[in-house]
């Protein structure tokens, strides 16, 4: 059962169409320097368990916001993708209409990735950045997984569900490593891509 750290309801225009409740779920593989949700780590950080169903129960309070807007669910974190199986079930029982989104690193199994993909209508996957180096230096893990899951959405068809973030993170890789990252990507066939800079609050 995954570990839910927040709820985070009437999102409008953040993370994909209509208005969208972010759930938050616990724990990530990565080890961003300037990661945005340290309390994502933390064991020390208040969270709930939920079931699906609870889960649904909690967030159905906005059903009539999200019909009426083409919005519904972000699973975000921490890494959702580590809870693959929760998010199939949650897509099952919901409303046919509400939209699920899911913000992730993609550096998990493929297995995982495999079990969610057809049901997830979109994607926000940051990438950080396709050069091996950059990517351990700024997160400490290796970025072969996320470079092969992202060429078998490729291989689904599933590339249009994609919206790939791209940061320049300071003191890590430099505008010349986005653009090259982009193109690699625009080459595999992505076409939805989202530049921005990383904050550095949390160093
Ligand atoms: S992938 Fe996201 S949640 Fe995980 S360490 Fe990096 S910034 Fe934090």
């Amino acid at each position: 059962m995954p570990r839910i750290f927040a709820i985070s309801r009437h999102r409008i225009a953040t993370d994909g169409k209509g208005v969208t409740t972010l759930v938050a779920m616990h724990g990530c593989p990565l080890n961003c320097r300037y990661c945005l949700n340290p309390q994502c780590k933390n064991e020390a950080t208040s969270f709930q368990d939920y079931t699906p169903q609870q889960l649904l129960s909690e967030v159905a309070k906005d059903n009539l916001y999200f019909l009426a807007t083409g919005g519904g669910i972000t699973f975000g974190g921490g890494e959702p993708l580590q809870y693959p199986d929760f998010i199939a079930e949650f897509r099952h029982i919901c409303p046919e209409q509400w939209t699920v989104n899911i913000e992730t690193s993609l550096n998990v199994p493929l297995k995982n990735l495999k079990i969610v993909a057809h049901l997830t209508d979109r994607f926000i996957i940051d990438i950080k950045d396709t050069n091996p180096k950059i990517y351990r230096k700024y997160t400490d893990r290796d970025n072969s997984q996320m470079l092969n899951n992202l060429q078998w959405l490729v291989d689904e068809g599933l590339q249009d569900r994609c919206k790939i973030r791209l940061p320049l993170i300071p003191d890590y890789n430099k505008p010349s490593d986005v653009s090259r990252s982009r193109i690699a990507l625009a080459a595999m066939g992505f076409r939805h891509f989202e530049e921005f800079r990383y904050t550095t609050d949390n160093r």
